[in-house]
């Protein structure tokens, strides 16, 4: 049984369609992003199963109940907001057990829970503070406590951290994570940043107005981008996607890239491509561009045939603007996408067809792989 369902969900203000029917399941006890840009339709999205916002056609099932027709009172589900809605003439404990106050909890039990998700979070030396009083950081977890009481499975975020600066940023992702895993909550949880959403989820779903563009764990969604769109938003620097021309050679080049007929675009990690052993009769040449140092890693623009190319290589590599490198991928790692953007499936060999295994280069092979003029 998944704990969210939505059926056919579909939103629309007047002519302007928000949601074109989304079809979703959210396991429970599962860390549940939805990503996009401005405007995709992650809010609505959350605002519906919330019961914020009323679908114009389809179905919300939370723990197997319709709740469709529900207020968000009786959803079971407690949310937090960007702007954590504190007030700020309440204390943290005030603004923490507010919601019981209003449901006229017993005033023993309301003071045990507010304290025992104070204490979760780190909150406790601080209970009697007003928000004004607190770091970012602090408020932020005010507001996830004032979830945490209402002893809701389901928890809804909507771009939580992005008023923090971003070292709280990262930490606050550890936080929340490690919490959703200890209290066994359903998070749903809205964001644009692809990093937060990689590195938080169990499952990403990824909207581009109003639809959903791929569904899957991060790491499949990052091993296989099911269409251009989602190739371009996950993954920094972002595949590469170089253009073919009809018969499948990269653009402005002679390369044969062993493309599926019907071919336009060919994508390729940045991590991916590697540079050749000297030795070997490489034909995917490329001359660098420019290259930005970044310790561990070098970053390196290049230009094959008319097409940009970005590698990420050993930060050991010594290489300049103007060389000439002999690059080479493995068939496994080259994704394949046709004219309207959708992935195709291939079992085709690589570009160039020089390097099948999956092993990195050794590192004393350095200079060895710069291309002989
Ligand atoms: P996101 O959260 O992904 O940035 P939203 O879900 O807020 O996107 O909005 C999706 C689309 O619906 C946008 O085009 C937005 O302008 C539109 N929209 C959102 N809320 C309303 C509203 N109350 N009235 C009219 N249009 C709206
Ligand atoms: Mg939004």
């Amino acid at each position: 049984m998944s704990m969210i369902e939505l059926r056919g969900i579909s939103k629309a203000w007047g002519d302007a369609v928000a949601l074109h029917a989304i079809d979703l399941r959210i396991a429970p006890a599962s860390f549940c992003v939805l990503l996009g840009p401005s405007g995709c339709g992650k809010s609505t999205t959350l605002r519906i199963i919330a019961g914020l916002e009323t679908a114009t056609a389809g179905q919300v099932l939370i723990g197997g109940a319709d709740v469709t027709h529900r207020p968000p009172s009786q959803r079971g589900i407690a949310m937090v907001f960007q702007n954590y809605a504190l007030f700020p003439h309440l204390s943290v404990a005030e603004n923490i057990g507010f919601g019981l106050a209003v449901r006229k909890t017993p005033k023993a039990e309301a003071r045990q829970r507010v304290e025992e998700a104070a204490a979760l979070l780190g909150l406790s030396q601080l209970l009697q503070r007003k928000p004004g009083q607190l770091s970012g950081g602090q408020q932020q977890r005010v507001a996830l406590g004032r979830a945490l009481v209402a002893r809701a499975s389901v928890c809804l975020m909507d771009e939580p951290l992005s008023n923090l600066d971003a070292q709280l940023r990262q930490e606050m992702r550890h936080e929340l994570r490690e919490l959703q895993q200890r209290l066994g909550l359903t998070v749903v949880y809205v964001t644009h940043d692809q990093t937060e959403a990689m590195s938080m989820a169990d499952q990403v779903v990824l909207l581009s107005q109003g639809r959903i563009e791929q569904n899957d764990a991060p790491r499949r969604a990052y091993a296989r981008p099911a269409s251009l769109f989602a190739a371009r938003f996950i993954g920094t620097p972002p595949m590469n996607l170089l253009r073919l021309d009809a018969q499948g050679h990269i653009l402005g080049s002679a390369v044969a890239t062993g493309a599926p007929a019907g071919a336009a675009h060919l994508g390729v990690r940045p991590e991916c491509v590697r540079l050749a052993p000297a030795d070997q009769t490489a034909a995917l040449r490329a001359r660098v561009l420019s290259f930005e140092y970044l310790g561990a890693d070098l970053v390196l623009r290049c230009e094959v045939g008319s097409e940009a190319l970005t590698l990420r290589v050993d930060g050991q590599q010594n290489l300049q603007v103007g060389d000439e490198l002999a690059l080479q991928c493995a068939a496994g790692d080259l994704h394949f996408f046709d004219a309207t953007g959708r992935r195709m499936d291939t079992g085709a060999t690589a570009v160039p067809a020089t390097d099948t295994g999956d092993a990195r280069l050794p590192a004393n092979a350095a200079l060895a792989q710069r291309a002989a003029a």
